[in-house]
């Protein structure tokens, strides 16, 4: 596909719809949109705009589409599949100037919010009215609903709670050739023809741009306690996780950190961090409305982590513990980024059984190629991140991270396993898209994309791989 250059009369235009001083075409500013987080992927935008209204983004995409030149949507940057990059250059759209909390409607339990806002902020506002939007993706205080909606976000409570596609009941999306379609709204059921919201939620910003969701909301856990349970080994850890989800305990979350993964999140944030010598460490979180019935699932949680070996069970009750508790697992992304050089992180889910069996193949597949692997993420829900590292100095071809690549993916899905369960296809997962899907299902998905972008203007060059 060719598309045409951002010139002089499309800024000028660019200027007219959102103002002149919500338009960035200096080079300095322009190099903090040409990334995300994703680790080696990179590509420079040649204009950045923001708008304030959902009618300016149907006014950009509407000159966008008739030039044809790309748009790439931006929300918090946090992106780990290079989704937010702009490949093909031309225009970057970010929400970052649309925040505004438009409603909080306790009759109904629900909220509606312009899709630029921070999600932390989005639940600190709720949190003042008694109320709580679960998904907490672990970039929490940094990505917006937006890229949350885009990428249907999950994060530790997903395995009791569900990821963001089980909260929005309606969008405000604007399709490339800049229609806006107002879909759902405060509604638990609808089932009037297609479900358009669910197609447009986890499609990476390559169907529509989402200005507004409607957001069912549910009532804050009034007690909230955290566990820090260290094992000896993974797969006590692991038998730990799958008893307690076959009782009725159902904690929010049950996160896992293995050792190596520890002791370096321990070097970096200068402290020490209890039982760093386990080769396993689980955070369980459990919360309620009473005290004394969550103490008794703590005390019955703390009895299945004995059986399995557990090294101590320690609890957090209030809020510095807990922080204490949450702090090594919310540093692990910059201790990486700061101590190794990333060349992979990888989303992988399985059954939770196999995740023993995964890790153990993963360290030993990525050993050939001289690399590390740490792993952590959910062990509640069986999605294991995989960071695959190698040392500052190291140069890797590649040539050989592909290989390595292609290796986790098909020891993943040879256990049942698939590639991406929240971080997307984007860009850096596309040459593997085949190995996970058959050639049927990517062609359905492409006809899709057609339907509602038949010039390809729309964060281009995403998902699927291009001619
Ligand atoms: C340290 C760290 C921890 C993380 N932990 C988790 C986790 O626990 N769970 C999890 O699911 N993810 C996690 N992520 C990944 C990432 O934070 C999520 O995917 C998040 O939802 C991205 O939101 P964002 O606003 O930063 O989106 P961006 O990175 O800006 O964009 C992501 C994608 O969404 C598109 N997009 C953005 N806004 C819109 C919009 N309004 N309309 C249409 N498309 C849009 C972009 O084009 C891009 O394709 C983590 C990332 C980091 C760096």
């Amino acid at each position: 596909m060719l598309y045409k250059k951002v010139d002089e009369r499309v800024t000028k235009k660019l200027k007219q719809i959102v103002g002149a001083a919500n338009v960035i075409t200096d080079r300095e500013t322009l190099e903090n949109y040409s990334h995300d987080e994703t680790p080696l992927y990179k590509s420079m935008p040649e204009v950045v705009v923001k708008p304030t209204s959902t009618e300016q983004v149907s006014e950009i995409m509407r000159l966008a589409y008739a030039r044809n030149i790309p748009v790439t949507p931006r929300g918090g940057g946090t992106c780990l599949s290079a989704g937010a990059v702009p490949i093909h250059g031309g225009i970057v759209l970010t929400l970052e100037k649309m925040t505004r909390i438009k409603d909080i409607d306790k009759d109904n339990m629900m909220a509606v919010v312009e899709t630029g806002i921070i999600t932390e902020e989005f639940g600190r506002e709720l949190a003042k009215n008694g109320l709580f939007f679960p998904p907490d993706p672990v970039s929490l205080d940094s990505c917006t609903i937006g890229g949350n909606i885009a990428e249907c976000a999950g994060g530790p409570r997903a395995m009791k709670y569900g990821v963001t596609r089980n909260y929005i009941t309606g969008i405000l999306a604007v399709i490339p050739d800049g229609t806006i379609l107002k879909l759902g709204g405060k509604l638990l059921k609808n089932a009037t023809g297609y479900d358009l919201i669910n197609l447009i939620i986890g499609s990476e910003g390559t169907l529509a741009i989402v200005t507004e969701a409607t957001i069912k909301v549910l009532p804050s856990p009034k007690i909230v306690v955290d566990l820090l349970v260290p094992f000896k080994c993974v797969e006590d850890a692991t038998n730990f996780a799958v008893e307690i989800l076959q009782t009725e305990l159902m904690p929010a979350a049950i996160e896992f950190m293995e050792g190596d993964v520890v002791r370096m999140v321990s070097k970096y944030l200068g402290r020490k961090i209890p039982y760093a010598e386990a080769n396993a460490h689980t955070i369980v979180e459990i919360d309620g409305d009473d005290k004394e019935r969550v103490r008794k699932t703590y005390n019955r949680i703390g009895d299945i982590a004995l059986k399995y070996r557990a090294m101590d069970v320690l609890v957090g009750e209030g809020v510095k513990d807990r922080e204490k508790i949450w702090e090594p697992r919310k540093k692990i992304g910059d201790t990486l980024k700061e101590l190794t050089k990333n060349v992979a992180r990888e989303d992988l889910v399985v059954p939770k059984k196999q995740i023993p069996v995964l890790i153990g193949k993963l360290k030993k597949c990525v050993k050939k190629h001289g690399v590390e692997v740490y792993t952590f993420g959910h062990l509640g829900d069986g999605n294991i991140h995989a960071d695959a590292s190698v040392e500052k100095t190291r140069n890797i071809s590649d040539a050989e991270i592909d290989k390595m690549r292609r290796e986790i993916y098909e020891i993943t899905i040879s256990l049942g396993g698939a590639i991406t369960a929240e971080h997307g296809v984007g860009l850096s997962k596309i040459p593997y898209l085949a190995m996970a899907l058959d050639s049927r299902q990517i062609e359905i998905m492409q006809g899709i994309k057609k339907v509602f972008d038949p010039k390809k203007v729309l964060n281009p060059g995403k998902i699927f791989p291009e001619p």
